[in-house]
């Protein structure tokens, strides 16, 4: 039988390697695009010698040129709000112009394809926890506009291509999600907070550090993503995935420093502009059309996590761990 071929956007991020690890598994050809923004080589090195496995650097802001292919995975932006300071148009342009010449290539070669879209899409919600039909609180003219509102316009025109083309779009609203290869440096709490604690250094909680998000461990994630793409009758649905275990920044940090073996403490920072107050996912929807459940838990994810970035300190000596 010939295999299925995905095309993966953004395959050499972090998410997106892990998506192509778990198509390969499953016997699909993968080609994998990436203009290595964000992503890094070292996520999908392992992955270069395998046959049903192709590599090409694109930026998917300029005009495409890529084979025909069943599934599409757009999971091409840059996602740490570090970013959205240093990099405000290529973001903006990534989830809108990027998005629309994804969303052609589909349209010319029949494929389905799934859009990578966000809990930011809620903004500072003032409904929790955060349900799909939620239209959200966005600072369009904020200092995280630039993503949270290109991932609205993204999801505009994923709605519009499914009813302008018939088009076989789905979107997953992905809630915070961590794990091996997230960059050291990428700016998210989780990197900051594991860095910080095992190079001995305090960890930075942001504000009062009451402030709560539901961290998703990325296996998890990838097997919401794979579901929603394979699903039945889905054309044009959107569903939240993530974790509903919620903390406070401050319980987190405390979970990080009682598994690191460490001399850090906290030093408390501003709280940056915009920053949500609260947020974890209704996953009713994904429960439902899904039969989607998250199986990691907290401590077990970060366990797997710190794990991940000893050893990797200890192949690399990695500047971003201090030495
Ligand atoms: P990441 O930065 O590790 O991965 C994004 C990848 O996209 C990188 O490899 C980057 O180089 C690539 N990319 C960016 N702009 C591109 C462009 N114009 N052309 C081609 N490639 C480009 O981030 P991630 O955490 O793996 O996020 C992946 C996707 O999931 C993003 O769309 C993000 O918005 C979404 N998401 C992530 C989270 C999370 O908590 N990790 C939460 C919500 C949504
Ligand atoms: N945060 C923090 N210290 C850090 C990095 C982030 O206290 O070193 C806080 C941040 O202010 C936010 C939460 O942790 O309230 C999650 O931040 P992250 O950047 O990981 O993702 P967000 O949910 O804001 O997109």
């Amino acid at each position: 039988m010939t295999p299925q071929r995905a095309l993966v956007a953004g395959g050499a991020g972090f998410i997106g390697s892990h998506l192509c690890d778990t198509l390969l598994d499953e016997g699909y050809r993968v080609y994998c695009i990436d203009n290595f923004g964000s992503g890094r080589s070292g996520n999908i090195d392992h992955l270069l010698d395998n046959p049903r496995f192709e590599l090409q650097e694109v930026d998917i802001r300029q005009p495409l040129a890529l084979p025909p292919v069943d599934e599409i995975y757009h999971l091409a932006s840059r996602a740490s709000p570090q970013d959205f300071t240093d990099f405000p148009v290529r973001i903006a342009l990534t989830n809108t112009e990027g998005t629309r010449n994804l969303l052609d290539h589909a349209v010319a070669c029949e494929a389905k394809m799934l859009f990578a879209s966000t809990s930011e899409v809620y903004g500072d919600p003032k409904v929790h926890p955060q349900e799909e039909s939620y239209t959200g609180n966005v600072n369009i003219r904020g200092p995280r506009g630039c993503y949270d509102e290109s991932k609205r316009f993204g999801e505009t025109l994923t709605v519009a291509y499914e009813q302008e083309y018939d088009l076989d779009v789905r979107t997953a609203r992905i809630f915070n999600t961590y794990g091996p290869r997230m960059r050291p440096d990428d700016g998210r709490v989780i990197p900051n907070f594991v860095t910080q604690a095992l190079t001995g250094r305090d960890l930075t909680v942001y504000g009062d550090g009451s402030q709560t998000r539901a961290f998703c461990f990325v296996d998890d994630l990838i097997r919401g993503l794979r579901r929603l793409m394979d699903a039945e009758d889905l054309q044009g649905e959107v569903v939240n995935i993530g974790s509903e275990q919620e903390v406070s920044i401050n319980e987190l940090a405390e979970t990080v420093l009682s598994l690191c073996d460490t001399d850090s403490g906290l030093t408390h920072k501003p709280l940056p502009e915009d920053d949500p107050a609260k947020r974890r996912p209704d996953l009713t929807k994904a429960r439902d059309i899904l039969g989607f459940e998250p199986e990691v838990d907290l401590k077990n994810g970060l366990e797997r996590t710190i794990e991940y970035v000893k050893t990797t300190h200890k192949a690399s000596a990695s500047p971003m761990l201090g030495e």
